[in-house]
């Protein structure tokens, strides 16, 4: 897709009457550090706008619509898909500025938040009023903005859903400039076609969200910990199932198989985890009373499912020492060989949970073939497993071969009924498999969806197979080999 260029003297002249000369950058330095996120992909942006208020962006989409500019909005650039990065150029927005609490309303049970603000740092403002908002493994740096256009979800998910189940309403900047605002602050709603769904997980392709309600989760009042060791596999995989069948909701389950505790153990020899097939770490949170009970009974439905050892948790100190194998797992992970790192590819794909099992093998055994190491953990409560791929990045020939590599772990996760991505989203890294996992008519209704409201496709564009060949876009995008 051919783009015309850009007037840079005009669109100085507009930033600097629109925003102050202060808040917006052409330098190619300081555009440099918003080309990437967390993905493998980087490309500049023409010029980064710090927009402080929702009537700025609209007059800057505005702008950009008659002038066919591409807008981009951005957060923390934690994504793992490269959703922020600028495939065609254009206006990079940075909304980490706006990052405010607009409103605390405790007896209707919700907080009006700005997109820029980070999920700690709203759970810090909420924590004494007994609220919380949840967030993903990443709410230290993300943005609430970040995680409503990625859908994004972390280990609580489980037992809270995505952060589309707390967003009620939300304010958005459309392509053509016009701002709306879609949803309710009733905590339900049945009214007409569901605004709020179609936004949420739309990452920048539709719109700008300029201000977002969000439903309070109440503070638990104390948490417990079961973890239980496993021989085999498929034994692990049972006593999830197990849990729900007997009819508790964890707060989490998180699985760290062969491949985790092997790479724990390099990093952390001190933590002598056994060589077991998967560790199950179940955390339940909820009143006192509840908690031990509760603990008891998912060790022992662990115990009639196989593991070979269960310890519980329900003292802090205890807790905390059970938990830092799952701490660890990310940092362990990119130790594993001397000389290979981590790329953030092929590393959020979710299956059915009885799958679980047949695809960690899967994924063990690609390993070996492409001797990649690939540590694997996740979410195994929905399912959501990141496999974390290591390669020598300086090394040609390991990109074609992580390539093909990718190919092969998303294709298995679509063959056993899953998809791409749990909580990452598909950007660019993702976009050629939108047909594959969808079908060509549900694609079709997104792309009409996206050309209703964007015709002139400024909004993110090259993202999620919208309009463009996604290979295309891929062979465009340098990746970064550092
Ligand atoms: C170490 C690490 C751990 C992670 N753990 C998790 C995890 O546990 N769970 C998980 O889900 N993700 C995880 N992520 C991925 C990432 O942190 C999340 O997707 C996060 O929510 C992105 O937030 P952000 O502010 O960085 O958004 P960005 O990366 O800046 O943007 C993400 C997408 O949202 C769009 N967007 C941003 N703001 C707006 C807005 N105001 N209006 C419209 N669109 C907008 C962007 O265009 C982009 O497409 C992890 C990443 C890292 C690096």
């Amino acid at each position: 897709m051919e783009r015309k260029s850009i007037d840079k003297e005009k669109l100085n002249e507009f930033l600097t009457a629109t925003v102050g000369k202060e808040n917006f950058s052409m330098d190619p330095v300081m555009l440099l550090t918003f080309a990437t996120d967390a993905s493998r992909f980087e490309k500049t942006p023409d010029v980064v706008v710090r927009p402080s208020s929702t009537e700025q962006i609209s007059k800057i989409v505005r702008y950009c619509y008659e002038n066919e500019i591409p807008v981009i909005p951005a957060g923390a650039r934690t994504g793992c898909s490269g959703g922020i990065i600028a495939v065609y150029g254009g206006i990079l927005l940075d909304l980490t500025g706006m990052n405010h609490v607009l409103e605390l309303d405790v007896d209707n049970l919700q907080v009006c938040v700005e997109p820029g603000i980070v999920n700690d740092k709203l759970n810090e403002f909420l924590k004494p009023h007994g609220f919380l908002v949840p967030g993903p493994a990443s709410s230290y740096a993300a943005t609430i903005g970040g995680m409503v256009g990625n859908d994004s979800s972390g280990k609580e998910a489980v037992n809270y859903g995505t952060t589309g189940a707390y967003v009620l309403k939300m304010e958005v900047v459309l392509p053509d400039g016009r701002i709306t605002t879609v949803g309710s602050n009733a905590l339900k709603t049945a009214s007409g076609l569901n605004l709020v769904g179609l936004f949420t997980g739309s990452e920048g392709v539709l719109g700008v969200f300029t201000k977002i309600w969000l439903r309070l989760i109440p503070l638990p009042e104390t948490e417990g910990i079961a973890m239980a060791l496993f021989d085999e596999l498929e034994n692990a995989g049972k006593a999830v199932i197990n849990t729900f069948k007997a009819g508790i909701i964890p707060g989490c389950v998180e699985i760290l198989d062969k491949s985790s505790i092997y790479a724990i153990n390099q990093y952390k020899p001190e933590m002598q985890l056994p060589d077991v097939e998967a560790m199950l770490l179940y955390e339940v949170e909820g009143s006192s009373f509840e908690i031990e009970p509760k603990i008891n009974r998912i060790a022992e439905i662990c115990k009639d499912s196989g593991a070979i050892e269960v310890k519980k948790a329900t003292e802090k100190a205890e807790i905390d020492r059970l938990w830092e194998a799952r701490s660890l797992v990310g940092a362990a992970s990119v130790r594993v060989r001397e000389g290979y790192s981590r790329v953030y590819a092929g590393e959020d794909l979710a299956v059915p949970i009885s799958k679980i099992p047949e695809m960690l093998t899967f994924l063990r055994e690609a390993s070996q073939r492409y001797d990649f190491p690939i540590v694997t953990f996740g979410h195994v409560g929905d399912g959501n497993l990141h496999p974390a791929i290591t390669i020598r990045k300086e090394v040609a020939e390991d990109w074609p071969k992580l390539e093909a590599l990718i190919e092969e772990i998303n294709q298995k996760a679509l063959e056993l009924g899953g998809t791409v991505t749990g909580e990452h989203g598909i950007g660019i890294a993702r976009a050629r498999y939108m047909k594959r996992e969808h079908g060509e008519v549900a694609l079709d209704i997104m792309k009409a969806i996206k050309w209703a409201l964007d015709p002139k496709n400024i909004m993110n564009p090259g993202k999620m197979a919208l309009n463009e060949d996604p290979e295309v876009i891929l062979n465009k995008i340098p990746v970064k080999t550092i």
